[in-house]
């Protein structure tokens, strides 16, 4: 952590990762880094950071980033360009297009790490001037599902509750969510409510989880089935008279219907037991937690979006507190946790195909409204592609031009590597981005455009409770970046819409978007920020977390959680009233079969984002998971041939990965999980995108991404170690490698078929030339060390990969480069040994070793014992469920 410039001004400022929002106190040291700590007073996580937010001082350097326009020459090489040659080559050739083939040959695709601002900008100018919805964004493929259920329940997105009813729950119900590790601060504070109030927490999930581990209860289902639990729920409640009558017939419609159709799926508790795997009295014991506890939230996540029934899902969970009237009450209602930090921003301005602008829809009245509003000239009037449909019209060549802001789809699509392929027949692809090199960029993209980065820019993110916070740059523009805003408005301008987007500041657009949102809403619209909408700058500068609705003329502005919806009804359908959805059952689209036997899951690990351009950055958490892998259950991997620690080929019908593997009985017999992390840029081939089906939910268009039918098989190394070096090196071909952030050059966990020979002559070319360079060859273990004016410049260790490794010890060597003339640190070598044991605690980098000794000595019996010993688990509480476990796996094995 850099050390605060002694009167640098300390920046309330945002998290850019996940949907908690917390709030980060950003305190610039002058000199380009940062200090970080939790702000106190958000009302998200009043001072906790979970571990990657802690390490966001370790993510803010200049190192890969993009900082000047460039345009591809038609020799295929990228060179610099001026603001001026990049916006017109972007505006000349979307022009052309537009002309030639009309506006739908044109695409935007944008993410949730977008502000609002920037995002309100881009799709303003695809819907109401250049006359397309083909705008999504990569929510599409995080919560769409959670939209499009909400859509049809409530007739709005509408998250009806707070935080703050986690607080007051009796019972808290997590689907589909590994909260511990992808929303860990939130998570932590539902584990204060169970500590102290005693709450019960039910975890419903194919995968025994960090999060499954501290529930009272843990429903490991067969992926697929939530519908099913869900209906067996409701008809449970339904006939021990659990149901809110009176709610029900005020404020609902679609009941009988739904009542119906669940009983059909589940009819009693046995069937509901059958259908989803799970013993019968777990079964019957969620039934009476949910039937006894008034004050119930049921919180879901990606298990439950990542569906081609995704949609189903969340009705299904919603059909239950709608029939007890649980919901828009303390304590209780049906809670998406969203996934990125402006997921929920983006939907707000409509950044999805398939809504069109501040929670409007294409209602002609909607459509009329919007375009009055904006005086568009080309307002849209139907739906656009959604982003798998928009990259297979790609593929086929409808869509001839594509602008990606801020995300990574070449990685994290479906199908990935065909859709790699299919960038490649665009005639115009512009990137947004931080960084210089991504599998999106390397996938042909003709301009690349650099946008700031947090810390950097300047606007606003709303996290999963509707509490819109400020993000705000503590930092200079480097080079030329620019905020995406001011991008997306200069390219408008060139098409000759210099009126709409003569936008001046953050704040002049933020003030568009609030006035849209209460422009002709009389109430009947949820997304309602009017109250905003004439903030002067130095307001919006100062503007304090607040959660919607604001609307003008309100008093007070609520503070998060005082705000709920539909306690007494008021949906936004045209009656009033919501909506029961009878949800179809529960079916896998993908069967599984000889060839692919197994179903894979994919997700998030707890120490790195998305695709690791930020996170992929610090140390600190490359500690914790270092490396891909897939997890298998031990019968499998026995089946198999599998070794733990060992190598696997994970391959579906659309493409394969090289994983190394871990071996636990956390997963279900017959499931792989593989984290979504590692792209080309951070493994050698472990994009799981390439493998992950591209079926979709027929409502809201998700795609299939917990279940795609799988196979894997051993792959042998002879070798394995690792290389670190000052500069990214090109392994030789063959080689499988993962690339490790270290504080000092790179570094490369390496796995090899060739032997020590071939890997002598790579050192020696690739180390040795400006180097002292000194081997040791001691039967088939190799290693190099190469030395550069006495100072180790970077070295190479391979052992038999079937083994343990060996303690790299480069003593040796450093006697060997000593008689040369040439020292080594001895220290420096031991350092390195230290850092290759997995880190658990990734705030005080506290090794899996450490602790473990901590548990066998007897020194610590409890992680408060840990705590005081080691200090892990005392800062974030991102790694508690994981010292628990240890404790409990160590007592198991070393018993008293
Ligand atoms: S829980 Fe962690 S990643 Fe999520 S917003 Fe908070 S600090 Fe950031």
């Amino acid at each position: 952590m850099n050390a605060p410039a002694p009167h640098a001004p300390t920046v309330r400022t945002t998290c850019p990762y996940c949907g908690v929002g917390c709030g980060v106190l950003a305190q610039p040291d002058g000199r380009g880094g940062v200090a970080i700590a939790g702000d106190p007073t958000h009302p998200a996580n009043l001072g906790r950071l979970c571990s990657k937010g802690s390490a966001l001082d370790e993510t803010v350097g200049l190192a890969g980033r993009l900082l000047h326009p460039m345009l591809r020459r038609s020799d295929g090489a990228l060179a610099r360009a001026s603001w001026t040659q990049a916006l017109d080559h972007v505006a000349d050739g979307l022009r052309t297009i537009i002309e030639r083939d009309g506006p739908d040959a044109i695409a935007f695709y944008l993410s949730g790490q977008l502000l609002t601002e920037d995002y309100y900008v881009a799709n303003k100018l695809m819907k109401g001037f250049i006359g397309s919805a083909n705008v999504d964004t990569n929510s599409r493929l995080c919560m769409a599902s959670s939209v499009a259920g909400h859509r049809r329940a409530f007739g709005a997105d509408t998250v009806p509750g707070s935080y703050a009813d986690l607080d007051l729950a009796d019972l808290i119900v997590l689907v589909g969510s590994n909260a511990a590790w992808c929303h860990p601060v939130l998570f932590q504070r539902i584990m204060r409510n169970k500590a102290r109030r005693g709450a019960r927490v039910v975890v419903v999930d194919p995968r025994r989880t960090v999060t499954a581990q501290e529930a009272d209860l843990f429903l490991g289902l067969a992926p697929g089935t939530d519908t099913a639990l869900f209906c067996g729920l409701l008809v449970h409640l339904a006939e021990r008279g659990a149901l809110d009558a009176a709610y029900v017939e005020a404020h609902t419609c679609g009941f009988a219907e739904a009542l119906a159709q669940a009983r059909a799926i589940a009819p009693d508790a046995p069937t509901t037991a059958r259908l989803c795997g799970v013993a019968q009295a777990d079964i019957a014991e969620f039934f009476n937690l949910f039937y006894a506890s008034a004050r119930t939230v049921t919180a879901f996540s990606q298990g439950v979006n990542q569906s081609a029934q995704g949609t189903d899902k969340v009705n299904a969970i919603i059909n239950c507190h709608l029939a007890t009237g649980r919901i828009g009450r303390p304590g209780m209602g049906p809670f998406s946790l969203t996934g990125q930090p402006n997921a929920m921003g983006g939907r707000e301005v409509g950044g999805l195909a398939n809504q069109l602008a501040a929670h409007m829809g294409f209602a002609p009245d909607e459509i009329d409204r919007v375009r009055r509003f904006w005086n568009a000239p080309c307002i849209v009037q139907r739906e656009g592609r959604k982003a798998v449909q928009m990259f297979e019209a790609i593929e086929r060549g409808e869509i001839k031009a594509l602008w990606v802001m801020a995300t990574n789809p070449a990685v994290s699509l479906p199908r990935a590597a065909a859709m790699r392929a299919a960038l490649g027949k665009l005639e115009l692809f512009v990137v947004s981005e931080n960084v210089i090199s991504n599998d999106t960029v390397n996938a042909g993209a003709h301009v690349l455009l650099p946008a700031a980065a947090w810390g950097e820019k300047d606007g606003t993110v709303t996290n999963s409770e509707r509490c819109i916070s400020r993000q705000r740059a503590f930092l200079p523009l480097p080079g030329e970046a620019r905020p995406d805003w001011w991008i997306v408005s200069a390219v408008a301008q060139r098409l000759g819409f210099t009126e709409a987007f003569s936008f001046k500041s953050e704040a002049d657009v933020f003030r568009e978007h609030a006035a849209l949102s209460g422009f002709e809403n009389e109430g009947t619209r949820d997304f309602d920020i009017s109250g905003l909408a004439t903030l002067s700058d130095h307001d919006y500068d100062a503007l304090e977390p607040v959660q919607w609705p604001v609307r003008a003329g309100d008093g007070r502005r609520a503070r998060p959680g005082e705000q709920r919806f539909f306690a007494d009804g008021g949906f936004f359908t045209p009656d009033r009233k919501a909506r029961f959805v009878p949800p179809q059952p529960p079916a896998l689209q993908e069967t599984t079969c000889a060839a692919f036997p197994f179903r894979l899951n994919t997700g998030r690990i707890r120490d790195q984002w998305h695709t690791m351009t930020r996170t992929g950055q610090s140390p600190r958490l490359a500690a914790h998971l270092a490396e891909p892998f897939v997890e298998v259950h031990p019968r499998d991997a026995a089946h198999m041939g599998l070794a733990d620690d060992g190598f696997a080929r994970v391959a579906t019908a659309h493409g394969a990965c090289i994983l190394k593997v871990m071996v636990s009985d956390d997963q279900q017999p017959g499931s792989l999980f593989v984290p979504i992390h590692w792209s080309a840029e951070t493994a050698s081939c472990a994009r799981v995108g390439d493998l992950v089906s591209p079926r979709t939910d027929p409502h809201s268009g998700q795609p299939e991404a917990k279940a795609t039918p799988a196979t894997l098989a051993p792959v042998d190394f002879a070798l394995a170690g690792f290389t670190r070096t000052q500069a990214a090196v090109t392994l030789p071909p063959g080689t499988w490698w993962a690339r490790v952030a270290v504080a000092e050059g790179v570094e490369y966990r390496l796995a090899t078929s060739r032997g020590p020979l071939f890997w002598h002559d790579f050192a020696y070319h690739w180390l040795g030339p400006e180097a002292r360079l000194a081997e040791q060859l001691d039967g088939p273990v190799y290693r190099a060390a190469a030395f550069v004016d006495g100072h180790l410049d970077g070295c190479l260790c391979l052992a038999p990969a079937a083994e343990a490794a060996p303690q790299w010890d480069l003593a040796g060597l450093a006697a060997a480069a000593e008689d040369g003339g040439r020292r080594i640190s001895k220290a420096g070598a031991c350092d390195y040994i230290a850092e290759t044991e997995p880190v658990v605690c990734a705030c005080f980098q506290v090794g899996l070793g450490a602790v473990r000794r901590a548990v066998t000595s007897g020194s610590a019996t409890s992680v408060g014992d840990i705590g005081r010993t080691l200090r892990a688990g005392t800062n974030c509480g991102s790694c508690l469920p994981e010292l628990k476990r240890i404790i409990v796996d160590e007592r198991i094995a070393h018993p008293l």
